[in-house]
């Protein structure tokens, strides 16, 4: 499988970007500041009048982002897998019933169908990352997922937010295995992976580091994400305070205080992934975040249309 097709940014990090992220970040550095951003539908006329003559190869699953660690689904949330050896695989948001399909076959062609997916481990409750999560409990896997989260998928609450995909059907609820703590440390087959509860987005919100060939992975759900890509706040349950509380608390993150830390490779629950100096897009959302509050801003999910965002990135090359 092929590895993740990677670009250098302005900034110099290697960055496979998605489509959606590429175009609309493109035309930030090129639609001149005074004229209004172009509607969803106009993007694409727009950056084939202003965007680069080529694009990179745009994300596509599965591939491979590092040792171990495997990219399987990317619509509507990325899904990521670890290999935790012969225990078996641990299956990051697995998405929507609807993908459930193809991420076992793409789990097959990384070579890895002879492991079980073992444990599912979930970033927060919204149905876009944890509808799946039934599907593969009932073939073995245990469901794992932020305390404050686990009542939203074995209970249904609105923090699925399962009307606003099927006010008619009942949402395929799931059996939680593990309700996470903060700082929790869970041995998975040959993997140790880091609980940190990041509330604010959902309630049971929770990030997680995976050390990597000495490289610290942060999986980042809706909480950290790309260049000042946020959590969409508007949704029901979500707490602006405590989200900036989380994202400071990313920010400053130590496993160790007495040992040097920084977050090197992001794997966000959307977007783009980072595959270094991810302490800058952690960095960049909090202050976002921060300046959003102070000024009494509503918290953008998408920066590309903002003006903060806009004015950052006029010009660049
Ligand atoms: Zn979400």
């Amino acid at each position: 499988m092929p590895d993740l097709p990677v670009v250098t940014t302005e900034e110099g990090q290697h960055v496979a970007f998605d489509e959606y992220t590429w175009k609309r970040r493109e035309l930030d550095k090129r639609l001149p500041i005074e004229q209004p951003w172009p509607s969803d539908a106009d993007i694409d006329t727009a950056y084939a009048k202003l965007g680069p003559r080529s694009a990179p190869p745009f994300l596509t699953a599965p591939s491979r982002i590092l040792p171990d660690v495997y990219l399987v689904n990317t619509e509507p949330n990325l899904s990521y897998v670890i290999d935790a050896g012969e225990a078996g695989l641990v299956l990051v948001d697995p998405g929507m019933t609807n993908t459930v399909e193809s991420e076992r076959a793409n789990i097959a062609r990384l070579g890895l169908g002879n492991r079980r997916v073992r444990w599912v481990l979930n970033t927060h409750a919204h149905f876009d990352h944890a509808m799946a999560d039934e599907e593969f409990r009932k073939t073995g896997a245990e469901v794992m997922i932020g305390a404050g989260d686990a009542d939203a998928i074995e209970k249904g609450t609105a923090v699925t937010a399962l009307y606003l995909i099927m006010p008619n059907q009942p949402y395929p609820y799931t059996k939680v295995g593990d309700r996470l703590a903060d700082g929790e440390i869970l041995h998975l087959g040959n993997k140790t992976i880091y609980v940190i509860a990041t509330p604010g987005h959902t309630p049971g919100s929770s990030c997680f580091l995976l050390q990597v060939g000495g490289r610290n992975v942060l999986f980042g759900g809706d909480t950290a994400l790309y260049d000042n890509r946020l959590g969409n706040q508007s949704t029901s349950f979500t707490d602006n305070r405590e989200y900036l509380a989380s994202l400071r608390k990313l920010a400053g993150f130590h496993l160790d205080p007495r040992l040097p830390f920084q977050w090197d490779v992001l794997l966000p629950g959307h977007g783009a992934i980072v595959m270094d100096h991810a302490y800058m897009d952690v960095e960049k959302d909090f202050r976002t975040t921060q300046i959003d509050l102070l000024e009494g801003y509503p918290i953008e999910a998408l920066p590309f249309a903002t003006p903060l965002y806009r004015k950052m990135m006029a010009g660049r090359p």
